[in-house]
């Protein structure tokens, strides 16, 4: 079957922009490899979404996916490994089948990026973890790190000094890069500790399991898991051959959100950007999909001059 559109990621990029190609009357597949909302998954609480004084990310996912299903958007959950070109069509390769359209949008977000310690890899889930939400309760009454100086470390930071005993937030700098009230709520929360121009040299393990991390100082700290906020990572490896990456793996995009190879759009977190945040990753998908159902509206009407 060919499809007008095919969106890769349901993030809230992706869904948006397949909530308004659908509602363009587009032919659109949304193909997924894990499950609908994304990061949005692991956030604890969001309260910069208009809309919402305060939601949880988990909560904002379903309501996106109740959309997607409300809507009838077909879906598939599967994760694409190719794209290549074939005249005008898109061929879309994934781990289970092959689907073609005229348009596609790269929607795939970007991953954690770990410390790059030596036996770093190994201890995730062993007291390793990205995801405060996930793995936060894990940790009731016992001492925790984070690192990271970004809002999503602080978020993070403030919401595991809920659950646990003790936070000690690392951060290589000496200010951070997070929004000041963010800043204000970590400096006020008693069971943070924050230690600046600092960072974590070795992990130490017993029976395979994180318990002590080393600092550049030397200091060392008991802690019973290590959350780690420094950066994420772009998603693109299924994208390389087509050239619209740059060195490190963003999708380069002009205003309407189209790839130097026509027919291939990118929106979200993805793309290279100024702010990566819900509201802009939704404005991008919603914009993409509105020039590719436009330029779809356009030809047909060209067609039939
Ligand atoms: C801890 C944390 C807290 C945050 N807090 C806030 C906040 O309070 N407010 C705010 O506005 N923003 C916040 N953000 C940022 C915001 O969540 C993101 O900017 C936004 O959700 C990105 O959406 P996206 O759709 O671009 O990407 P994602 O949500 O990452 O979605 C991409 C999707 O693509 C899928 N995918 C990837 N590769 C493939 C493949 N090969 N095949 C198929 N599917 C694939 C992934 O599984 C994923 O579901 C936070 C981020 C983090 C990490």
């Amino acid at each position: 079957m060919e499809y007008d559109s095919i969106i890769i990621g349901m993030g809230v990029a992706g869904i948006s922009a397949a909530i308004y190609a659908k509602r363009a009357g587009n032919n659109v597949l949304m193909i997924e490899k894990m499950r609908p909302g994304g990061i949005l998954n692991i956030i604890d609480n969001i309260e910069n979404y208009p809309g919402f004084k305060s939601i949880s990310g988990p909560d904002l996912s379903y309501q996106l996916f109740e959309q997607v299903t409300s809507l009838e958007i077909p879906y598939k959950i599967e994760e694409v490994i190719d794209i290549s070109l074939e005249g005008n069509l898109k061929i879309v390769k994934t781990n289970k089948a092959t689907y073609k359209a005229t348009n596609i949008l790269i929607a795939t977000g970007r991953s954690p990026i770990l410390l790059g310690l030596p036996n770093e890899e190994k201890l995730v889930g062993k007291g390793i973890s990205t995801c405060a939400l996930c793995d936060g309760s894990l940790y009731q009454g016992k001492e925790v790190a984070v690192v990271g100086g970004g809002n999503s470390a602080l978020q993070e930071a403030l919401y595991l000094s809920k659950i646990v005993k003790k936070v000690y937030l690392i951060h290589r700098r000496e200010e951070f890069r997070g929004e000041e009230n963010l800043v204000e709520k970590i400096k006020n929360q008693e069971n943070i500790e924050i230690i600046y121009n600092s960072q974590v040299t070795e992990l130490q393990e017993e029976n395979g399991v994180l318990n002590k991390i080393v600092l550049n100082d030397e200091k060392t700290l008991e802690i019973s898991a290590l959350f780690i906020y420094i950066g994420y990572a772009p998603k693109t490896d299924f994208a390389k051959n087509l050239g619209i990456t740059n060195p490190v793996g963003y999708i380069e995009v002009n205003e309407n959100f189209e790839t130097k190879v026509e027919g291939i759009y990118a929106a979200g977190d993805i793309i290279i950007k100024k702010v990566y945040q819900i509201v802009t990753a939704a404005a991008e998908g919603a914009t993409a999909a509105i020039r590719f159902s436009r330029k779809k509206t356009t030809n047909k009407l060209t067609k039939t001059e």
